[in-house]
């Protein structure tokens, strides 16, 4: 790792809100990735916004906060148990699409998700975002089969 990616590394975990967390998606090869496609700037925005990260096990889980999170901080929830079914660089696609959503949070439905798409795209993981949608439909149908999956595939696929 570069210097810089050690001075991320070190932003980046102070985001996470469970050490837990980081080890499973550290296990992943997901942590890695969004060190690396994050720059210093980027990671500045989601201190400027508050943005933390929260990885939890589905159904229901439990962390003690070990910091004070001031009033409208906006937390990433990540399941673990969904997104270890995707590949690293999907899951690492899925959680930049969030970023995107924590940063406009003014867009709505459609526009959300477009804006959102463009994050993780402008930080090279197009093809990564159509691939976890296409997966998403094969493996969880009852949230991934929509006319929304369908517009963000077919714009995805012709930008
Ligand atoms: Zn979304």
């Amino acid at each position: 790792m570069t210097e810089e990616d050690i001075k991320k590394a070190e932003v980046m975990a102070e985001r996470m809100l469970n050490v837990f967390g980081i080890s499973q998606l550290a296990i992943m090869g997901i942590y890695k990735k969004l060190i690396i496609s994050l720059s210093l700037t980027d990671l500045d925005e989601l201190v400027k916004n508050k943005i933390y990260f929260n990885p939890i096990f589905s159904p229901a889980s439990q962390n003690k906060l070990k910091k004070t999170l001031d009033d409208g901080s906006n937390i990433i929830t990540i399941d673990l148990n969904t997104i270890k079914l995707f590949s690293s660089d999907e899951g690492t696609a899925i959680i930049l699409h969030e970023i995107g959503h924590a940063l406009n949070p003014e867009l709505n439905n459609i526009n959300g998700e477009y804006a959102a798409d463009d994050y993780a795209c402008n930080r090279g993981f197009k093809q990564f975002i159509i691939s976890s949608l296409e997966k998403g439909k094969l493996i969880r149908p009852s949230e991934f089969v929509s006319k929304s999956t369908e517009l963000r595939i077919e714009r995805l696929s012709t930008s």
